[in-house]
């Protein structure tokens, strides 16, 4: 048997993680700033995390929703305390692409429009409902015809949003572009955008698979903007490790939908919402959006006073913990650099190298990212960047 994959090989076997760090099978430690693409912002195999998805496992694995259960009610209780503003109402799903197709659904149910509204360099999901509000050709072309209509409007362009239309059922919008090329939107974009959608009825939609649970500084990335979405979508981070997403919504939205408009099989079992109890609860004790602030701030001016002297250093961006550095060349070697530097990261965009770190990195850790950038930019440099 060979196991499908669609990645490129990094050309390891890892065999263990703890916190930030992971191991290969010949015992060399890496430090994770890939973390499985943001999944292990608090920490692989985080303690609390690790203790409550196992005692949960001598209770029960499986139950669907139409049963009550005790887990789920304790992890009402702790997202109350980080739930987005408004919004009372939660539904489990298993990855991220799932928690954006019911947002679509829902959008489209309690608007009773068609038509999306997406951005350039989104990306959303590899599913039908999502490939279809993710801006690369590449991923969609194969696969059309999609979900439509979608128009694509330039991010961070308040010009390009008067071509929000009534009759458009949701914009979905990340607000900080992950994949995309670790994007934050501007101030003055997110009010205009929350502003034009309020004006033409339309639901705006955080997708925040990436962005959210603490990662940026907030615990979601769009109370950056003083701005309220109407549906939030979570995934990634949210169950520590574990693989589970949500949709959060407000009862206006929630309470016009019926028995039958959605449904999952395993979305919300208990060992997900043991999960996603457990990380809460670190969220909030160990005080993660504050650590991810104040540490992010200090990972950007490291890298910033590495890197000021080398040319093909186009831009240093991000907020809080997810961090990219901009190259005018291809970000391929530098990421191999890194590797063999025993530092993982990941790319984004076209030229971007992206740092999802787990919130736990430390002052020594960066200090060995930001020397190893050093070499990889400086190795990309001497051979043109391929
Ligand atoms: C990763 C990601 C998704 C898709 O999540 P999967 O768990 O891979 O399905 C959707 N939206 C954003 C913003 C993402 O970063």
């Amino acid at each position: 048997m060979k196991l499908i994959t669609f990645y490129g090989s990094r050309g390891l076997r890892i065999v263990k993680g703890e916190n930030q760090y992971v191991w290969d099978d010949k015992g060399k430690k890496y430090l994770d700033l890939h973390s499985g693409h943001g999944v292990a912002f608090l920490g692989h195999r985080n303690k609390r995390v690790v203790e409550y998805i196992k005692s949960q496992m001598d209770e029960i694995m499986t139950l669907t929703t139409a049963f009550d259960n005790p887990i789920r009610e304790e992890m009402l209780r702790e997202l109350d305390d980080v739930k987005p503003d408004g919004m009372d109402n939660v539904f489990l799903l298993n990855g991220g692409t799932e928690a954006v197709e019911m947002a679509m659904k829902v959008a489209r149910k309690t608007t009773g429009r068609k038509k999306f509204i997406a951005f350039r360099n989104s990306f959303h999901g590899r599913t039908m409902g999502s490939l279809s509000v993710t801006w690369n050709k590449k991923y969609r072309d194969p696969f059309e015809p999609l979900v439509g209509p979608v128009d694509f409007l330039e991010f961070n362009k308040i010009e390009d949003l008067k071509k929000i239309d009534n009759e458009t059922a949701a914009v979905i919008f990340e607000p900080v572009q992950g994949e995309g090329g670790v994007i934050p939107a501007t101030n003055d974009f997110a009010k205009a955008l929350r502003e034009e959608t309020q004006k033409k009825g339309v639901l705006l939609i955080s997708d925040e698979v990436q962005a959210g649970f603490g990662r940026t500084g907030k615990v979601w990335a769009y109370q950056h903007f003083n701005i309220t979405p109407d549906i939030l979508t979570a995934g990634k981070a949210i169950g520590g490790g574990f693989p589970v997403s949500a949709v959060f919504l407000p009862d206006d939205i929630a309470n016009r939908l019926g028995e039958g408009d959605h449904g999952t099989t395993y979305g919300g079992n208990p060992l997900a919402a043991a999960a996603v109890t457990a990380a809460t609860r670190v969220l909030k004790e160990e005080r993660v959006p504050e650590q991810a602030k104040v540490k992010g701030e200090l990972f950007m001016r490291m890298l910033r006073d590495a890197l000021a002297d080398f040319k093909s250093l186009r831009e240093i961006r991000g907020l809080g913990l997810m961090i990219g550095v901009d190259l005018r060349l291809n970000p391929g070697l530098a990421i191999k650099v890194l590797q063999e530097q025993g530092v993982l990261a990941l790319k984004a965009g076209i030229t971007v190298i992206r740092f999802l770190a787990p919130f736990m990195i430390t002052n020594q850790d960066m200090e060995l990212a930001v020397n190893a950038v050093r070499k990889g930019v400086s190795e990309t440099e001497s051979k043109g960047g391929t």
